[in-house]
């Protein structure tokens, strides 16, 4: 079988600082994913730059509030034409891709996730490139993956991916920022931890993304065994480059891949900024396992989130396990501190005892 791996072009790599596809930025990249097909890899893309190629076309609002629909509006006229530039630069290849867009909902759900994993799976068979973004059409803050590191996490598990490469304009992870002459870049990073320890610059002007995020998909994807790197497209071939180790930083996924479909799904589709804080006497009870988070031991409840979504269980600032949430957000700021037993008198119909059930709890790896 093909290697596949996953490649995350952000908006500045395909499209024009002043708005727009960029023709020839897709043209080198789609040349590139070519040559990546003859050494035997299987490419699939996560591509940026819906709303750049698009917002020429809409009148930016002076209110913040209509920011959002007129991202939303830029990025349903830029998809299209971002499409087309890709369309066009495979023709002269004689190849073809396919356009995938998705939303954070159709990871949770396992009937759409293996909708999704299908056609991967059809479209790779059939020598087609396949396109991810997000579809920020229908996306608002509950459903929407953030931003493409974090969907391009989810679609690398998804399709059993072996390497993610993100591309971004640093060369990779610096200890400071970059410009400064001193700085110096992570080379090849080892799996040990969740890299908790490691500082990196800050974010890009366009797109959402930046390092923070990069960093996030590392501590989701190496515990399972997959490759991470991060590096620069403002170079020559740059993918050939990365994959040849001849820059960025090669973030190495854990020798030993995770075999459970369900602990890799879990471990990758938890949302960023969700989050419950826990008390010492939970957290010691979850480090032994096999127990369920009880409402009694959480402090503090971080983020929006829905019944249903995977969250994170954090104590003294550290993420020790990730889980699957019986309660909303709401909910389960109402219930924080109580017992068990209180919970009906405080809601009508409570869904569940437990705030996270054990057989939904996942205890992360360096614990
Ligand atoms: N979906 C957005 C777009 O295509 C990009 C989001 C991101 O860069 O993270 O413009």
């Amino acid at each position: 079988m093909k290697k596949r791996v996953v490649i995350k072009v952000g908006s500045m790599a395909v499209t024009d600082e002043t708005g727009g596809v960029s023709l020839t930025k897709i043209q080198n990249l789609v040349k590139e994913l070519e040559s990546l097909k003859k050494l035997g890899y299987a490419p699939i893309l996560v591509s940026s730059g819906a709303i750049n190629s698009g917002r020429s076309f809409v009148k930016k609002p002076e209110e913040k509030k209509m920011m959002i629909s007129f991202q939303q509006a830029a990025a349903a006229i830029g998809q299209p034409l971002l499409m087309k530039a890709y369309v066009d630069a495979l023709q002269s290849h004689n190849s073809h891709c396919a356009q995938i867009l998705v939303t954070h909902e159709d990871f949770k759900e396992r009937k759409r996730f293996l909708n999704i994993r299908n056609t991967i799976n059809r479209l790779l068979e059939n020598d087609i490139l396949p396109i991810v973004n997000e579809n920020d059409t229908v996306s608002y803050e509950e459903i929407t993956v953030g931003d493409n590191d974090q969907l391009a996490v989810m679609i690398t598990e998804a399709t059993d991916a072996e390497k993610l490469i993100l591309l971004t304009e640093a060369d990779g992870l610096f200890n400071k920022n970059p410009k400064d002459p001193d700085a110096k870049r992570f080379d090849i990073i080892d799996f040990k931890d969740d890299f908790s320890g490691v500082k990196f610059a800050a974010k890009t002007s366009i797109g959402r993304g930046g390092m923070d995020t990069k960093l996030k998909a590392v501590r989701k994807l190496t515990p399972i065994g997959v490759d991470v790197i991060i590096g620069t497209f403002l170079i020559d071939s740059p993918l050939t480059r990365l994959l040849e180790h001849k820059g960025g930083s090669l973030f190495k996924g854990n020798p030993e891949r995770q075999t459970s479909r369900r602990k890799s799904w879990l471990s990758t589709v938890v949302k960023n900024e969700a989050w419950v804080v826990v008390d010492e006497g939970c957290y010691l009870a979850i480090l032994k396992g096999n127990t369920s988070l009880l409402p009694i031991g959480i402090k503090k409840v971080h983020g929006t989130f829905k019944r249903g979504d995977v969250i994170q269980i954090k104590h003294k600032n550290k993420s020790i396990a990730v889980g699957i949430s019986e309660f909303d957000y709401r909910e389960m700021d109402l219930i924080k501190g109580k017992k068990s037993t209180e919970i009906s008198s405080l809601m009508a119909s409570p869904p569940s005892k437990v705030a996270i059930h054990k057989d939904n709890l996942l205890l992360k790896a360096d614990h």
